[in-house]
Parts: C-alpha cells; sequence; structure tokens
C-alpha cells in the first residue's frame, strides 16, 4: 500500500493516506467485529497503526469506549505506575520573525513586550524555578535568527546547567525550539538535551501553509522532517505534537501517528514523548477564531487513544488544561505534567514586574495556575507519585535504550524508587508542612510495592540517606 522505510515524513504522512484512513475508519466505526479485534490488539501492549487507531477514534459505542478507557488506564499502569514526572517550561526569548497566526509571538505584533533573557537573567529566572523545587525544564524560544542564534541557544543550555544552587543544579534540560540543521542538533545534543521538542502544529499541509504564512516556518516539509534531522545529529529523544484547534482532530491524530510510524520505522525508535497542546487564548489571539476546538470529552478520547496506540511513548499535559482537565486526562496515560508555568519571558523571578507592565510578553494564557507544592500536594491525594527523576536520560538510557527497558517494563523497577527518592528530595528541601506529612506517608506505602528486596533495601538506606542531607542517588 505505502512504504513506510523509504518515504521522507513529508512523503509518508501523506494527505492521500491520512484522507483513506479517515475514510476507513468512518466506513467502520460501528463495525463491531473489526472494533472488538482492534481492541484484542491492543490489549497486547504493542501498539497500534494509525490506521486502526482512528477507527477507534471514529467508533462512538459507549461500552466499546469504556473498554478503550480501561485499556489506556491499565496500559498507564504497567508502563508508568503511579508516577507523574514534573517540569517547567522557562522562555528564553520571544522574538520571532514567524508569522504563525495562532501564536502572540508573530513578528506583526507589535505591542507584546519584547524581552530575550541576559545570562544573568537566566540565573534569575532558573534560581527561582530551583527555589521552587524544579530539576527539569523544556526551554522555549521564538525563531529568530539574529536575536536567538543557535550560539544563544547553546550559551543559555550552558548557563543552566552550570547554575550551582543549594539544593543542586537543574538535572535536564528538554529543548523546544524551531526545526533547525543536523549541525545545529548535533550541537544540542553536545550541549547536553534531553528531549527536542517540536510540535507539528498541524500535518494538514493547506493549513500549516495558512497558518503559517510568512517565516522560515512556513515551509512543512522542512519542517515536518525536523525530527529526522534532529535523529541524524544524534539526537534520540525527540518530542512531537500537534497543537489541537487548529485543523480537524482526526485528520491530526492519524497524521501524529503516521509521524510516531515513520520515525520507528526510519530511526528504529519512536518519539519519546507526544504533547497535546490546545490552542488558548493570547495577547492579539482569539481561540475562538479557529473553528476546530475539540471538547474536553474529546481530548479525553484521544489521550486514551495515544496511550493504547504508542504505549512507549511518555505523553505531555501542560498548565494550558485546567486542574478538572488534568483530572480526568492523567489516569488515562500521562506521564509527565509542567507546574507553576510562567509563559512570559522572565516570569519567574519578577512576576510583579510582568503583572505591571504594560505590555505582556506571555505567550499564552495558563488555566492551571497553582503554585509547584499544590500541584504536588493535590497529586499526591490522588495517589500519584510526583517525581522528579531525570535518572534515565543522565544514565544514558535514551532512544532506543529507554524503549527497550520501557518494552521490557523493566522500567518499574527502576522508576519507582528514583521517583520516591527525588520525591523525597523534594519534601526534604521544599514542601510545606502539609504536603511533607502527606508525602511521607506516601513513600511509606510506595516503599513496600517495590518486590525485589535488594532494590527494596537499597530505596530505604537512600530515602534514609536523603533524610540526613545526601542528594542526587540514581
Ligand atoms: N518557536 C518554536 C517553534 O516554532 O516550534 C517554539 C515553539 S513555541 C515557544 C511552543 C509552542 O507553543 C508552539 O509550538 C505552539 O504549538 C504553542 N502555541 C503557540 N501559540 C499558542 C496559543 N495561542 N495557545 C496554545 N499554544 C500555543
Amino acid at each position: 500500500m505505502y512504504n513506510v522505510k523509504s518515504l521522507k515524513a513529508e512523503e509518508f504522512i501523506s494527505d492521500e493516506e491520512i484522507k483513506e484512513t479517515l475514510e476507513y475508519a468512518e466506513a467502520n466505526k460501528n463495525n463491531i467485529g473489526l472494533i472488538d479485534a482492534i481492541i484484542e490488539k491492543a490489549k497486547l501492549k504493542k501498539g497500534l497503526t494509525h490506521r486502526e487507531a482512528s477507527v477507534l477514534l471514529a467508533c462512538e459505542i459507549p461500552e466499546k469506549l469504556d473498554e478503550v478507557y480501561k485499556l489506556a488506564q491499565q496500559i498507564k499502569k504497567d508502563f508508568y505506575g503511579n508516577r507523574i514526572v514534573l517540569f517547567a517550561p522557562l522562555y528564553l526569548s520571544n522574538y520571532c520573525v514567524n508569522g504563525c497566526v495562532y501564536c502572540p509571538y508573530h513578528m506583526k505584533n507589535k505591542h507584546i513586550a519584547r524581552k530575550k533573557l541576559t545570562q544573568e537573567e537566566i540565573v534569575k529566572e532558573v534560581t527561582a524555578l530551583q527555589d521552587m523545587g524544579h530539576k527539569r525544564l523544556a526551554i522555549e524560544a521564538g525563531e529568530d535568527p539574529v536575536n536567538n542564534p543557535i550560539e544563544y541557544i547553546l550559551e543559555c543550555i550552558n548557563t543552566i546547567y552550570s547554575i550551582k544552587h543549594k539544593n543542586g543544579a537543574i538535572r535536564r534540560v528538554n529543548v523546544n525550539i524551531a526545526a533547525t540543521t543536523v549541525e545545529n542538533y548535533r550541537k544540542l545534543k553536545e550541549a547536553g538535551i534531553g528531549t527536542y521538542i517540536l510540535f507539528q502544529e498541524t500535518y494538514h499541509k493547506e493549513s500549516y501553509e495558512q497558518l503559517h504564512p510568512t517565516g522560515p516556518k512556513h515551509d512543512y516539509a522542512y519542517h515536518t522532517e525536523a525530527m529526522d534531522r534532529a535523529m541524524e545529529g544524534g539526537i534520540d529523544d525527540v518530542g512531537l505534537g500537534v497543537l489541537f484547534g487548529l485543523d480537524k482532530y482526526k485528520y491530526e491524530f492519524a497524521g501524529l501517528l503516521m509521524h510516531a510510524e515513520h520515525l520507528e520505522a526510519v530511526h528504529g525508535v519512536g518519539p519519546h514523548t507526544i504533547s497535546v497542546p490546545r490552542i488558548k487564548h493570547a495577547d492579539d489571539i482569539d481561540p475562538d477564531v479557529f473553528d476546530n476546538g475539540i471538547s474536553d470529552d474529546t481530548f479525553a478520547k484521544i489521550c486514551a487513544l495515544i496511550r493504547i496506540s504508542v504505549p512507549y511513548t511518555g505523553m505531555i499535559i501542560s498548565t494550558r488544561e485546567s486542574q478538572t482537565v488534568r483530572e480526568k486526562v492523567l489516569p488515562l496515560g500521562v506521564s509527565q505534567i509542567s507546574g507553576a508555568s510562567k509563559t512570559s519571558v522572565g516570569g519567574y523571578a519578577d512576576p510583579e514586574a510582568e503583572k505591571n507592565a504594560e505590555a505582556t510578553s506571555e505567550q499564552f494564557d495558563v488555566s492551571d495556575q497553582r503554585t509547584l507544592d499544590e500541584v504536588v500536594n493535590w497529586l499526591m491525594k490522588m495517589d500519584y507519585i510526583p517525581s522528579f527523576c531525570t535518572a534515565c536520560y543522565r544514565e544514558g538510557r535514551t532512544g532506543d535504550r529507554f524503549m527497550a527497558l520501557c518494552k521490557s517494563m523493566q522500567i518499574l523497577n527502576c522508576c519507582h524508587p528514583n521517583a520516591l527518592m527525588t520525591l523525597k528530595e523534594y519534601l526534604e528541601d521544599y514542601a510545606s508542612p502539609q504536603t511533607r506529612e502527606l508525602g511521607m506517608k506516601l513513600i511509606d506505602r510506595e516503599i513496600e510495592k517495590i518486590t525485589n528486596p535488594k532494590v527494596k533495601q537499597t530505596c530505604y538506606e537512600h530515602i534514609h540517606d536523603i533524610a540526613d542531607g545526601k542528594r542526587d542517588f540514581r
């Protein structure tokens, strides 16, 4: 039908194949025999093709969807346990030469405050994030070869990793910057980045070109093939995503899964993460202008289907989503969330200045505005383990090595104790008395779940060591 391996990403994720997929899904949305067979296949926990997953997305039969939700919850438990990894975005610069019509950083926006952090300001921002307890950051920047060249991004990464804080350094910097060259990806790899994240925004080429009318991002093929160049440059953890609301969600969903299939087929490793952002109100952006917005129920259905279609790929939900929506989708397969995020440039060190400023530098409104302590507390009340773990990446378990571990489900033996140890560090260094009390009880309970006696003993010892002031066990 089509050749996964020999086609470039842009050719493989073709409009023709997506349209055929959607027709096939629509024609089979009530085909109980096929739906049951697809669910049975998903129960093997090895994933689904974009065609199979699209049939389930089209299906509206409540009992079948219940099965999908139950399976998503089970797969989440099997591969990720009850851990939720926490991170925060760090906006370096909002200078941008693109014309993305959904983003207030677009070049024509003259009333937004344009800012670019100096290295001194980065130290202040990162210190503010470390003062909250963050260990993992995702750096964000507009695309501007003059104001934010790759050298600037590399310098910022270097600064971030070298900041000494009384409670330890930032341990993982993920990067969300515009599509770039193999050479620049190689430089990012050498700078020690974690995941390279780039949202496709939309897989619908025609819409893509209209939504990105000007600037380098207009080039659909260059953008779509960014992950291939990143992998060629040695980055083996890449993060995909679409901005839901720009185009029809069924189209985007099929495109997203095809992109994952392409990476797996060509590079031998699928995406490390998938993000599911939805368009938010921003400075001169009204999300209602885009008429493809999806309801919370559809959003949850997409999350559950991503979980069962690509079980080894982490899923990220940002503070674009409210506490209520996050509660709805967390059990369906989310593995990472951001907490206490600011989408302004310089917003962590001096939130008052941003609030009182005449013009904002924010990228979009944040729905979940709670503090990190509140987020940690909330997660634990729902029986999740908030994790600040970065061990896999620091131990070189990236790309196919991480995937192999994940596929064998051995990650549970390794991640569970690591999560508990990093939580213990958080409780010692940052937590409010209520959060601390809740966390100590949770650690006592969760440590008992470790089945390997040796691992359990080591975990006990390290938890005591952390109470005595030692840090950073892996
Ligand atoms: N400049 C880089 C690029 O082109 O990919 C970095 C991206 S930007 C800092 C991060 C992401 O924010 C974008 O990829 C886009 O999906 C998302 N975004 C932009 N405007 C948004 C809005 N109004 N609401 C929600 N997300 C938005």
